[in-house]
C-alpha cells in the first residue's frame, strides 16, 4: 500500500492511498489534479474520504463524481454535497478493493464536525494537526481542538500523519519563537528547507517526531511555557488547556 501527496492549489495536498491498481483520495479540493493523476497512473478510483467541509478539501467532488460513480465518505454533522456515506466516530469505513478498514475518529476544533481516518499505520487528519503547528479554529472552540490534539498525541509514535497543507516551514518560524533551543526543531528546519528547495513535500511526518518538535503538542514543557509567558504576558497560562489556547492566539497574531 502506498501513500502519495498530490499537490493542489498553492499549498494543499490531496492524499492518494493506492496499491498500484486501485486508489482512494482524501480531501480533493479540486478535481483536475486527481483526474490527470489517474490518467497518468492508469489506476481505478474506488472511494473519496472527506475530513471537513472547507472548499479546499471537498471542492473537487462534483468534478470527480461526474466522471466516476464511487462512494464518498464524510463527516455526518457537516453539510457537504456529494457525500454518500456520512460518518461519525466508530462507524465502519471499509474499502474492500484495497483490503482496508478505516477507523473514524471525531476530532472537532478546526471545524465542529471534523473527522480523521485512521488506516493501517497512518492517519489523515485534514486541518487538525500540521508539522510543527495545528489548525485554526473556525466555528468551533479551541478547548475542543486541544482535546482532539491530545487524543491524537496518544496514538502510536510510529503513526504517519498525513496533513492537508504544506505549512511546515512557516510553522517552524513560529515554533522557534517559543522553543528556540530545541535541536530537533532546528534539525527539522534544515531538512525541510532542503526538501522544499528540491520541490519535495515535507509530509507525511511521524507522530513521534512531532511530539519532539511541535509546540502545540508540547505547550506544557517548562521552557515553552516560559517563552510563551514572555510573548503573551496577559494570557492565562495556569493549566495545559489555557496554555494551548494562549499559544493558538499568539500564532494567530504571528501569521
Ligand atoms: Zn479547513
Amino acid at each position: 500500500m502506498k501513500l502519495e501527496p498530490i499537490p493542489a492549489f498553492e499549498d494543499n495536498y490531496i492524499w492518494a492511498v493506492h496499491d498500484g491498481r486501485y486508489a482512494l483520495f482524501v480531501d480533493p479540493g479540486e478535481a483536475e489534479p486527481i483526474l490527470s493523476w489517474l490518467e497518468q497512473q492508469r489506476m481505478q478510483p474506488v472511494a473519496v474520504l472527506i475530513t471537513h467541509h472547507h472548499g479546499d478539501h471537498c471542492g473537487g467532488l462534483d468534478g470527480i463524481l461526474e466522471r466516476y460513480d464511487i462512494p464518498v465518505y464524510g463527516p455526518a454533522t457537516e453539510r457537504i454535497r456529494g457525500v454518500s456515506h456520512p460518518l461519525s466516530e466508530g462507524a465502519p469505513c471499509p474499502i474492500p478493493e484495497l483490503g482496508l478498514e478505516f477507523a473514524v475518529l471525531d476530532i472537532p476544533g478546526h471545524t465542529p464536525g471534523h473527522i480523521a481516518y485512521l488506516g493501517m499505520d497512518w492517519r489523515c487528519c485534514g486541518d487538525t494537526l500540521f508539522s510543527c503547528g495545528c489548525g485554526k479554529v473556525f466555528g468551533s472552540r479551541p478547548e475542543l481542538l486541544h482535546a482532539s490534539l491530545s487524543r491524537i498525541a496518544k496514538l502510536p509514535p510510529t503513526t504517519l500523519v498525513c496533513c492537508a497543507h504544506e505549512y511546515t516551514l512557516e510553522n517552524i518560524r513560529f515554533a522557534l519563537t517559543v522553543d528556540p533551543g530545541n535541536q530537533a526543531l532546528l534539525d527539522w528546519q534544515s531538512q525541510a528547507r532542503y526538501l522544499r528547495k528540491a520541490g519535495l513535500p515535507t509530509l507525511p511526518v511521524t507522530l513521534g517526531d512531532e511530539l519532539q518538535r511541535n509546540p502545540f503538542l508540547r505547550c506544557w514543557q517548562p521552557e515553552i511555557h516560559t517563552n510563551l509567558a514572555a510573548l503573551a504576558p496577559h494570557s492565562d497560562l495556569t493549566n495545559e488547556e489555557r496554555t494551548f489556547i494562549a499559544m493558538r492566539e499568539a500564532k494567530n497574531r504571528f501569521d
